[in-house]
């Protein structure tokens, strides 16, 4: 889906009701539960509005900008952060 969750989303039933969640592909995620669950009754496109606001959360702005240019860069997820670093100075 994205390169900054992982390809395995985990359906859950929480409370009665099935949700999705989709684990952070961060080392060390900035969130408590370390992903975005979604619950299956709200719309696709909060689905997609919450798992950019936690990438832009834990990538960075300028990571998931060159993700949504297409540029190559984050292929791999370790390369992100050597990538955003580099930048910076
Ligand atoms: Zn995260």
């Amino acid at each position: 889906m994205y390169p900054f969750f992982k390809d395995d989303v985990a359906i859950q039933i929480h409370k009665g009701c099935v949700s999705h969640f989709f684990t952070c592909s961060t080392l060390k995620c900035k969130s408590d539960v370390g992903g975005v669950r979604c619950y299956q009754d709200k719309a696709n496109k909060s689905l997609t509005a919450n798992l950019w606001h936690h990438a832009i959360h834990c990538f960075g702005n300028e990571a998931v900008n060159v993700t949504v240019k297409g540029e190559p860069a984050v292929s791999q997820s370790g390369n992100i952060f050597s990538s955003f670093a580099h930048q910076e100075q």
